[in-house]
């Protein structure tokens, strides 16, 4: 079956990035967006060779750039032979199918390059499932290509050419195939509320977090267990439950999937019972990693994604981690500098969090962790005590 279907495989395939500029977008935030897209163009496999950036009102609808600036992708991609470009934001069909035409080569966006990430790492057939569903979804309204072309060439008389009869198959091949994959996930749904109600009364944490914060190592830390933690976005992407004792009082440690900007809706809606943990979870562990020049706008995105999800309140430890990466410097002067500025921005969150309580810690370095525990100690035991209040005798 041809279904356009694109990934990125294991030898290191070299490629270009493009983004855009708009008044919404700042030059620089864009630059960030584009350095975060390179990281996830690695974590898939390819090396970036140049970053294309466009000052645009707003995304061509129909090349994403204007037509200069994709002469000039052309020109480069054909003298420097790149096999592979990918644009910063989500193209529409039409987009993908105009700029391929004209770039004749393999076009990506962040959506499918995190799918394809998601695709690669996924272990268990939930993950697997899951992923499967946003790739269907993402490649259905896509495998029109051909036959739009077809279509306006023919002034929409005489349709039924082969190219149209075999995208029709392939449609339907999809359009079955998104149905079993749902009816699948349904299935495990079930299993995974079931498994969810067996756990009990236990208090629930979940670990939550942009990528790479240090989600994964934390769950190690505080568990002892052994969940993959590397330095690659999405390293975890099935959630991880583990039961935790500190002080005598046991509760339920999750590890999820961490956010990132520009997440495909495909994913959140088939990542629905991932998420779930989050939304069953009594208290929240945000992590954020302090060290990463734009952290505040990770936090910023995580709080929406998380008030997406889910409309209640719930209790959140705030966690600063990587705080031996934020200090490191090349001398004495550099660090007092940086514990300056470390204690700045430990008055600045304390006041704009007022009640929220947080911790600064190194999950690496072992540094705060008796204090992280006793704060999650703390909200546990208060938790259990609101939900039991007359069991006086367990803790
Ligand atoms: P997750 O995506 O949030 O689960 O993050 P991981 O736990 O997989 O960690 C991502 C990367 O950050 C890994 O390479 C970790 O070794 C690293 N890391 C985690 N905690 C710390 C820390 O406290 N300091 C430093 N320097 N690196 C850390
Ligand atoms: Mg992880």
């Amino acid at each position: 079956m041809t279904t356009g279907h694109v990934t990125v495989d294991a030898v290191e395939e070299r490629c270009i990035l493009v983004g855009v500029v708009t008044p919404e977008i700042s030059e620089s935030t864009a630059q960030e967006y584009l350095e975060e897209l390179e990281f996830l163009a690695e974590t898939a496999g390819a090396i970036t060779e140049k970053k294309f950036l466009q000052k645009l009102p707003m995304p061509n609808p129909r090349t994403y750039v204007g037509t200069g600036k994709l002469e000039e992708i052309k020109n480069f991609i054909t003298s420097e032979n790149i096999e592979l470009v990918v644009f910063d934001d989500e193209l529409s069909p039409s987009q993908l199918r105009n700029i391929e035409r004209e770039l004749q080569c393999k076009v990506l966006d962040r959506t499918i390059l995190i799918l394809d990430i998601f695709a690669s790492r996924a272990r268990t057939s939930h993950a697997k499932t899951q992923v499967e569903l946003a790739q269907l979804q993402y490649m259905l309204p896509r495998l029109t290509r051909m036959w739009t072309h077809l279509e306006r060439q023919k002034g929409g008389i005489g349709l039924r050419g082969p190219g149209e009869s075999q995208i029709e198959t392939d449609r339907r091949i999809i359009q079955s195939r998104i149905a079993l994959m749902k009816e699948k996930l349904k299935e495990i749904d079930k299993q995974m509320a079931v498994q969810r109600g067996n756990r009990g009364q236990l208090v629930r944490v979940a670990l939550v977090g942009y990528t790479n914060v240090g989600k994964s190592t934390l769950m190690n830390l505080l568990s002892k267990s052994d969940v993959f933690a590397e330095n690659k976005l999405f390293a975890t992407l099935d959630t991880t439950v583990r039961k935790v004792v500190i002080d005598n009082l046991p509760f339920l440690l999750t590890d999820t999937v961490g956010f990132i900007r520009k997440l495909p809706h495909q994913l959140i809606e088939s990542f629905k019972s991932t998420l779930d943990e989050v939304r069953e979870a009594d208290l929240l562990v945000h992590v954020l990693d302090i060290s990463h020049p734009t952290f505040e706008d990770h936090y910023e995105v995580v709080n929406e994604t998380l008030s997406e999800l889910d409309k209640t309140e719930k209790p959140v430890i705030l966690v600063f981690n990587k705080m031996d990466a934020f200090l490191s410097a090349k001398d004495e002067d550099e660090l007092e500098q940086k514990q300056i500025e470390l204690e700045e921005l430990k008055k600045t969150w304390m006041a704009k969090l007022n009640n929220t309580k947080c911790v600064f810690i190194s999950a690496q370095n072992k540094e705060n962790i008796e204090e992280l525990k006793q704060m999650v100690y703390d909200e546990v035991h208060r938790i259990f005590k609101v939900r039991y209040p007359y069991n006086n005798f367990l803790y």
